[in-house]
């Protein structure tokens, strides 16, 4: 903990969770010149149950905060392409775009890594106050209703009786709900739950001795987890990141346990299990949930803004949420720079003054994820994968289509086009 952590400073933000989406607005704002108290309940580095894979648009503004060069510094793989094997077991292999400045696509790295990036960066900024074991617990409000702080106390003593569970209190002019899927921020506004059919439920592990892992990370439409994948991700120190989803309003309806169907699937698929065939678990399955763009959840109010998988931004075809935890926080710091300019004074900044932010994340980040969840609803039908998939193989001219649609958001459109699907369906 920072020493100069005091309630009685008003702190110009206060973020709740220090993973990428709380370390961006935090570490954005820090170098626009404001005081931030960044909260953790976890004592840092933490480990995040992930798939690891770090994209072009995680890449794009870990360039702007200046940490790029620091992403290879640990053990990673390399990305520059895609495989993809339909679920009638036809394969293809498409390669990713390089990402600006990178002779690469992206990298895959363990969260703890990546995570601990940013934490070590706004751990060296001056303004920027990091309490990590601080488990936020409620809201502070004032007498107007306006979110005005935090409560809560250490994380390893929440369970214990006062005196020991000490609570605390921190205020601020806004409060940054950066605290990942299952909110609390978002519950303590009583926001309703993102619904289940806009939900993953994740699991992973990391498996040592897999044969053939290349630099394409594979993406397996295996028929017990549609619209969801299994995935095979090279972590490139000997392991790879084996894990599935499985949309959290499908799992009661399957009779298997996610894990099961993880393990028999590499003990049993034909492109699998030869691969598997000496390989090791390390350690155990974690799990954990995957919040959805394709629910639109509140993003700001009176006194406070959601970012991240709080606030429900994870692609809903690709699983990814990095990319737009990093955005989002990046765009949440510009909105309340510019809130604090406008609005001098001690008050909670405004509801209209930071509903920039929520116009900002409805015309940059939400498009690109409804045109992925339009993605994910045609990958629920194995007939349009095995048909995707296959032409993709046989055809070269539709592979190119594939890789420009990889390239560009508004290729990527082409899905909700009916000529799209004609395209698809002609020889
Ligand atoms: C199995 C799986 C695979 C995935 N694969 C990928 C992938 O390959 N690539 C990708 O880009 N995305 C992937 N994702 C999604 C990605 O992990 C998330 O989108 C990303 O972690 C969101 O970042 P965040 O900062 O919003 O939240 P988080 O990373 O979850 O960070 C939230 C932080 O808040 C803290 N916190 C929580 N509650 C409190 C509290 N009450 N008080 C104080 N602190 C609190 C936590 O300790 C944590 O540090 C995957 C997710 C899963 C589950």
């Amino acid at each position: 903990m920072n020493s100069s952590a005091s309630a009685d400073i008003l702190y110009d933000a206060i973020v709740v969770g220090a993973g990428p989406s709380g370390c961006s607005t935090a570490l954005f704002l820090a170098r626009a010149g404001h005081q931030v108290l960044l909260l953790d309940k976890a004592r840092l580095p933490r480990e995040k149950v992930c798939g690891d894979a770090v994209s072009g648009k995680s890449i794009g503004v870990l360039r702007e905060l200046d940490l790029l060069s620091q992403l290879t510094k640990p053990a990673h793989g390399v990305i520059n392409g895609l495989m993809m094997v339909a679920p009638s077991g036809k394969e293809v292999r498409v390669p990713f775009p390089n990402a600006r400045d990178l002779d690469c696509a992206g990298y895959c790295l363990r969260r703890q890594s990546t995570d601990s990036i940013l934490q070590q960066a706004a751990k060296s900024e001056p303004t920027i106050t990091l309490i990590e074991n601080f488990a936020v617990r409620s809201l502070e409000r004032d007498a107007q209703g306006n979110v005005c702080g935090v409560s809560g106390c250490d994380a390893d003593r929440a369970t214990a009786a006062p005196p020991l569970n000490h609570e605390r209190t921190y205020r601020a002019r806004v409060l940054v709900g950066a605290d990942g899927s299952g909110s609390v921020i978002a519950r303590s506004l009583s926001l309703p739950p993102v619904p289940p059919e806009h939900t993953f439920m994740a699991i992973r592990g990391y498996w040592s001795g897999v044969a053939g892992l290349s630099d394409h990370i594979e993406l397996f439409f295996i028929d017990q987890v549609l619209p969801g994948y299994l995935w095979v991700f090279p972590m490139g120190d000997g392991t790879a990141n084996v894990g599935l989803g499985i949309l959290v309003s499908d799992v009661k309806k399957r009779s298997k346990h996610p894990n099961k169907v993880l393990t028999d699937a590499i003990a049993q698929h034909p492109q699998l299990a030869a691969r598997f065939s000496n390989a090791k678990l390390e350690g155990s399955i974690g799990a954990w949930t995957i919040p959805n763009g394709s629910y639109v959840r509140a993003s700001s109010g009176p006194g406070w803004v959601l970012v991240g998988d709080a606030a429900s931004l994870v692609d809903p075809f690709s699983g990814e949420g990095v990319g737009n935890a990093l955005s989002s926080g990046r765009l949440a710091a510009q909105a309340i720079d510019a809130a604090l300019g406008k609005e001098a004074g001690d008050a909670p900044l405004s509801a209209s003054a930071l509903a920039h932010y929520t116009s900002s994340v409805e015309s940059l980040l939400r498009p690109e994820m409804q045109t992925s969840y339009k993605l994910q609803q045609a990958s629920r039908s194995k007939f349009l994968l095995n048909l995707f998939i296959g032409k993709a193989a046989s055809k070269p001219a539709f592979r190119q289509m594939i890789i420009d649609m990889l390239g560009s958001d508004e290729k990527k459109e082409q899905v909700a086009d009916p000529l799209f699907y004609l395209k698809l369906l002609l020889p």
